[in-house]
């Protein structure tokens, strides 16, 4: 059984290292001198992504060129009070038990567990393994900026391992891919009633969450919350829409939306909206009990969208679906395609709508997007749509998986799950650049993730490394696959 001795060492290093995302410059430099310092060869793409070439133990030189990768940027969190600053390179190391933990800040285990695990591989004389290629991304955390811009020519790798995992009982073999599209329809703005009063209708207190992994867990939507209360308002009560906002974030399901109005009747416009506000949240009693929807008054402003243009943007509001949409074959409970309404924006007389829609089957997501297309098309707006990376497909006929999974069976005695994700991961990116890679993501037990308190299982750190040196060794031992 291998130890992962040098592991700590450069797992330690990288705590010094400042390494927020887009300011990886010293991170880069401390893995390029080790690399020099062992007369490995370095390239780099005008992304910054570092490769790095290290050749096979004695005996493995005909094994398949396996690409180890992950990513060097980590997200700098620290308690306000905090003296460690991660974007410093101060991380001071707390260890409780079985846990490793930073003082106050994130200890970036993602991904400084992928960094260091590649180092310690390259320099441990002990394992045996074919030609190996180190893929160092940066900017993972601000969106898979990195991974965009790598130079798919610097590899020529046919498996692929991620190392960012952060469970080591999970082997995950899939992702989603996405396109943001914005939905505008601008209408003229009208002046202000004599006898308007202006109120604000708030949702707020739910629960939110990601875009995609919480999409299908019966978390409210502060924005169609809001479209829907104020469509069933406007069958009682005449008003018009002066403007609407929501949301924070592309990636997550908005807690928040507010919107203002032009009424003359205030008191009926109230209890409209109270009605209304009862029945939406009876639908989220069980799932979302803490939401809240009020009226307040507001200040007033200039102009307002008319009557029957308010009544076209409610019904907008109404038709741009939110939600899962499609569940994988592949894997109980995961979600395959979904779409996310996650910012509403009142910009003059332009009310804009910008949804996340997600899918693991690329030929799945051009039907969510004609549908946001026609609604656009039937209100008289029109939709921006921005292709991000395509998706990786589960494939359980793997040889990489078959081949890990026998492996993990003789280490552990057991089975590994298996499983995919409803977010993007950099496999998905990498494997549309590389043709024909086969692709696993693993990783040790990882805990809190991007806030102070993160956590890594230092025991399981040893059976990830143990899992990733066998599975080397395998590979490289001919014939494979
Ligand atoms: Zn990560």
């Amino acid at each position: 059984v291998t130890e992962p001795r040098r592991f700590w060492a450069h797992f330690e290093a990288l705590t010094r290292i400042p390494r927020a995302s887009l300011a990886e410059g010293p991170a880069i430099e401390h893995v390029r001198s080790w690399a020099a310092g062992h007369g490995y060869e370095v390239a780099q793409d005008s992304g910054r992504n570092v490769v790095i070439r290290v050749p096979a133990t004695p005996g493995r030189k005909a094994a398949p060129t396996v690409i180890l990768q992950g990513h060097l940027d980590m997200v700098c969190e620290r308690d306000p009070g905090s003296p460690n600053d991660p974007a410093e390179g101060r991380i001071e190391l707390v260890r409780d038990g079985d846990w490793l933990a930073a003082n106050g800040t994130t200890l970036g285990a993602d991904n400084g567990v992928a960094i260091a695990a590649m180092m310690a591989i390259a320099e441990d004389e002990s394992l045996a393994h074919g030609p190996l290629e180190l893929l160092m991304t940066v900017a993972e955390e601000i969106g898979l900026v990195g991974v965009n811009k790598l130079d798919g020519s610097l590899l020529s790798g046919t498996v692929l391992l991620n190392l960012d995992g952060s469970d080591d009982e999970t082997l995950v073999v899939g992702c989603a891919g996405s396109a943001d599209s914005w939905l505008d329809i601008s209408r003229g703005r009208q002046p202000w009633g004599e006898k308007d009063v202006a109120l604000a209708v708030t949702v707020t207190g739910g629960l939110g969450g990601h875009s995609g992994a919480d999409i299908a867990r019966g978390r409210s939507n502060a924005i169609k919350v809001l479209g829907r209360v104020l469509r069933e308002a406007s069958e009682a009560v005449r008003f018009r829409l002066v403007s609407l906002e929501g949301g924070k974030s592309r990636n997550a399901i908005p807690r928040d939306a507010t919107a203002v109005v032009a009424v003359s009747d205030a008191e009926g416009f109230t209890t409209a909206v109270e009605r209304a506000a009862t029945s939406v949240r009876s639908v989220f009693a069980k799932t979302d009990p803490a939401l809240e929807i009020t009226v307040a008054t507001a200040t007033l402003q200039a102009d307002a969208w008319s009557e029957n243009d308010t009544g076209t943007l409610l019904d907008l509001l109404a038709i741009v679906p939110s939600g899962p949409l499609a569940m994988s074959p592949a894997f109980e409970g995961l979600v395959e395609t979904s779409t996310s309404l996650g910012e509403a924006l009142t910009e003059g007389d332009r009310l804009t709508l910008h949804s996340l829609t997600r899918s693991s089957n690329d030929p799945a997501l051009p039907d969510v997007i004609a549908t946001l297309d026609a609604a656009a098309e039937l209100g008289g707006g029109r939709l921006r749509v921005q292709q991000n990376h395509g998706g990786w497909l589960p494939d359980l006929d793997s040889p990489l998986l078959a081949l890990t999974r026998q492996v993990y069976r003789e280490l552990f005695d057991r089975d590994p799950e298996v499983t995919a994700v409803h977010g993007g991961l950099e496999p998905a990116v990498i494997g549309g650049k590389v043709a024909g890679l086969d692709m696993i993501s693993l990783g040790p037990r990882i805990e809190g993730l991007h806030a102070p308190g993160e956590r890594l299982s230092i025991s399981s750190v040893e059976r990830f490394w143990q899992l990733t040196a066998a599975l080397l060794d395998a590979m490289s031992r001919a014939p494979w696959p």
